[in-house]
């Protein structure tokens, strides 16, 4: 299937699955918290759960965690709308709880449906609940973060790539600090390398003027990636 068709295909998805009666979390929300992004995106990150903002406004990470996010993927050049932005849950938890083992089972053919359709190549999961659910196994996120995993998904090839949720940096210093570290990664993950910065013109170490560069990011072979 070609872009256009995934995009068309993912779209009838996210209209069918408004309706979805698949767990009791149908009787507390307000509405699907689908996902929203690029439906072609390279990078797809997976969160939690809707919270209320999410529940109130159908799009997922709309609260102070979702600045948050916004900041790292500035921060590496993207925007929500470059990537893809969904979560394990579609429906918001009473009070925010953890979402419980019975939802995250009902729920989750929606979300291999639309790794299938978007095919990402790497897939960021935040925190614990998508790396568990994603990854197959049961390391916590301390110990996993930072850490790709070539692995199949949706049918398709990804990279796995846990790093902590937005929302448990937003209090811990020493945890944005590792997560502005794991994001650092996600341009080289992603196939592209970010040109080192020319010194300074004033700089002593300054030599001759850098070659132009036309683009700014550079494919790196599809067999490297296999590598990780
Ligand atoms: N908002 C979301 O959409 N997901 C989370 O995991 C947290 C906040």
């Amino acid at each position: 299937m070609d872009a256009a068709n995934r995009a068309e295909a993912l779209a009838a998805y996210a209209t069918e699955t408004a309706g979805c009666v698949r767990c009791p979390l149908a009787e507390t929300r307000t509405q699907v918290v689908f996902g929203s992004g690029n439906p072609d995106a390279e990078l797809m990150l997976v969160g939690e759960a809707p919270g209320f903002h999410e529940d109130q406004g159908g799009l997922p990470f709309a609260g102070q965690a979702g600045e948050l996010l916004g900041r790292l993927l500035a921060g590496i050049g993207l925007g929500r709308d470059d990537v893809y932005l969904a979560n394990v849950l579609k429906c918001r938890p009473p009070q925010n709880r953890d979402p419980l083992e019975e939802e995250i089972a009902a729920c989750e053919p929606h979300l291999f449906r639309q790794i299938e359709l978007i095919r990402p190549r790497v897939v960021a999961t935040l925190g614990n609940f998508a790396t568990k659910l994603l990854s197959s196994r049961s390391f916590g996120i301390t110990r996993v973060h930072g850490q790709e995993q070539a692995l199949e998904l949706g049918g398709t090839n990804v990279l796995l790539y846990p790093v902590y949720h937005p929302a448990a940096a937003l209090y811990t210093p020493s945890m944005l600090k590792a997560l502005e570290d794991d994001f650092s990664r996600l341009p080289g993950l992603l196939g592209r390398v970010t040109p080192t910065p020319a010194p300074a013109p004033s700089s002593p170490l300054a030599g001759s003027p850098p070659e132009p560069v036309e683009d700014d990011t550079v494919a790196v072979d599809a067999m490297q990636l296999g590598l990780f």
